[in-house]
């Protein structure tokens, strides 16, 4: 990993946000509408501000405004090229060595906000939205409980990444509080369904990544360029109703069990600043199909955990660590199957991992495979036990890759269950 850059900014050892990272999110700031700002530290640079001072002269903005928007649509839209730069740029600007904002007081006090004294938004209108079952421990755990581990992979599992069409419109960024869904839920013992709040209530440790220029319809992405087409990552949890699941999930997959509610963390970490962190793919056996076939298929080493915090626990609790290598199918190959039809993926759009789990019990992605469909209980460190998550309980998924000295984090996602509607 390479020297670690500094910044005239003072940042902590163990931030997620040091000057190799420079994530891209929406903010709205006590005063004015939303804009676009990296973070930085403790801090978040506001790049409409800069934009106004003209410091972003490149040819791809066409004297448009990027920057002071309410998402980062526009900018995804771009492409590589122009993100490369703008990259460049900041951390240019940002560095100790450069004196244009470093000892300009009136411009550092326009642009420089502290997060704790905004709000943060989602960071793109999602147009569509998608959900991959791309971890092979997830999958597996899964299959095995439903129908045995002989027959626990269905048999286009290893051919194809297996995924569904999601709902955007219920992505809410993280803080966002969660209510327990209604639904039909039918009991193994019943005749029929009843009409209920769900008792199965569960987290998915996902990570998701933003389209940046896509493809016109009929138009697919071929492999080699697909990460052209990703502009960075996001963690990702993808709330779900299991026993509801478990009743309207087949022949179609899941609908209302995932459909009330996804939350995802805020910064979006590019994959410019994850590149230092690239690693081999786990082997494929059976070789994919040729379109599927890249000739350095990759993924990303990125440390993942959940933590727990009910009413009760003095502090929250990690209930599992994962690692974003543990899956199967990467995200250059979801994008390629996704298109390969001829779909279109649009900037803003956002495909996610499904639940990463690694081959470890502690290091399993949701409730229902830490407590083995309920049978295992956790027991938290205060006594406590759950199968599911309770009303009131937090839950919170961090995320960071670790360098020499310093981390590339993703922030966290989190969320609190509150009580179903009456
Ligand atoms: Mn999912």
């Amino acid at each position: 990993m390479s020297k670690k850059l500094q910044s005239f900014i003072e940042i902590a050892a163990e931030s997620h946000f040091p000057l190799e990272n420079l994530p891209f999110g929406v903010f709205k700031p006590r005063q004015g509408p939303a804009r676009i700002g990296v973070a930085i530290g403790d801090s978040i640079l506001d790049l409409s501000v800069l934009e106004e001072e003209g410091i972003f002269q490149l040819p791809e903005f066409q004297d448009r405004k990027v920057f002071a928007d309410d998402a980062l649509n526009s900018f995804l839209s771009l492409g590589r090229p122009a993100w490369r730069k703008t990259r460049a740029i900041l951390q240019r600007l940002l560095s100790i060595e450069t004196a244009e904002l470093r000892d300009n007081a009136a411009l550092r006090d326009l642009a420089l906000y502290a997060q704790r004294e905004v709000t943060m938004q989602l960071p793109a209108r999602i147009g569509d939205y998608t959900d991959f079952y791309s971890s092979y421990h997830h999958a597996h755990n899964v299959g095995t409980m439903l129908r045995g581990p002989e027959n626990a992979l269905m048999p286009n599992w290893k051919w194809l990444p297996v995924g569904y069409h999601g709902r955007s419109s219920s992505i809410v960024v993280s803080g966002t509080d969660v209510r327990r869904p209604h639904g039909q839920i039918k009991a193994p013992e019943a005749a029929e369904p009843a009409f209920g709040s769900t008792r199965s209530f569960d987290f998915e440790l996902e990570m998701a990544f933003f389209i940046g220029p896509g493809n016109s319809l009929g138009d697919p992405v071929p492999i080699a360029r697909a990460e052209e087409h990703i502009f960075g990552m996001v963690l990702m949890n993808d709330w779900s109703a299991r026993d509801v699941q478990a009743w309207e999930y087949q022949p179609l997959g899941p609908f209302l069990a995932k459909n009330f509610c996804t939350s995802i963390s805020p910064w979006v970490v590019t994959l410019d600043a994850l590149e230092p962190f690239r690693k081999p793919l786990p082997a494929q056996d059976p070789a994919p199909l040729q379109y599927l076939r890249g000739s350095h298929e990759s993924t990303y080493d990125i440390q993942l955990e959940a933590r727990l915090q009910t009413a009760s626990l003095e502090a929250p609790h990690v209930i599992t660590r994962s690692n974003f290598q543990h899956l199967y199918w990467s995200i250059a190959q979801q994008l390629a199957h996704h298109t390969v039809g001829g779909c279109n993926l649009r900037p803003g759009d956002l495909l996610a991992s499904g639940t990463i789990s690694g081959p470890t019990e502690d290091s399993r992605g949701c409730m229902l495979e830490l407590s083995w469909r309920g049978a295992n209980p956790l027991q938290l460190p205060n006594g406590e036990m759950r199968k599911w998550l309770e009303d009131g309980d937090t839950l919170a998924i961090s995320g960071w890759a670790q360098g020499d000295g310093y981390r590339i984090g993703f922030g966290e996602v989190t969320g609190k269950v509150l009580a179903a509607a009456e």
